[in-house]
């Protein structure tokens, strides 16, 4: 098990899969798509498979996450969103 990296988080998660459903599931579908266009299969285990474009793409996906998460808090504070 791995720990989801998105900030504040902290979600057990399977090795494989970059992180906790629920924020794969805010992650725009661009972004999981360029993750697991450069995943390679067992890399989890290998890291001498782990792709630069990887983990860029990764990179790329948890910011995403990280930025829709404060904005959606400044709409809750805002009283945009509920
Ligand atoms: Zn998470």
């Amino acid at each position: 098990m791995r720990i989801c990296p998105v900030d504040g988080c902290g979600v057990a998660i399977k090795p494989k899969l970059l992180m906790c459903p629920e924020h794969w599931g805010l992650c725009p579908r661009r972004l999981r798509s360029e993750v697991w266009r450069w995943y390679r299969a067992g890399q989890e285990r290998k890291p001498e498979l782990v792709t630069d474009h990887y983990r860029a793409a990764a990179k790329q996906a948890i910011e995403a996450v990280e930025t829709a998460l404060v904005r959606d808090e400044m709409l809750r504070r805002q009283g945009i969103l509920l």
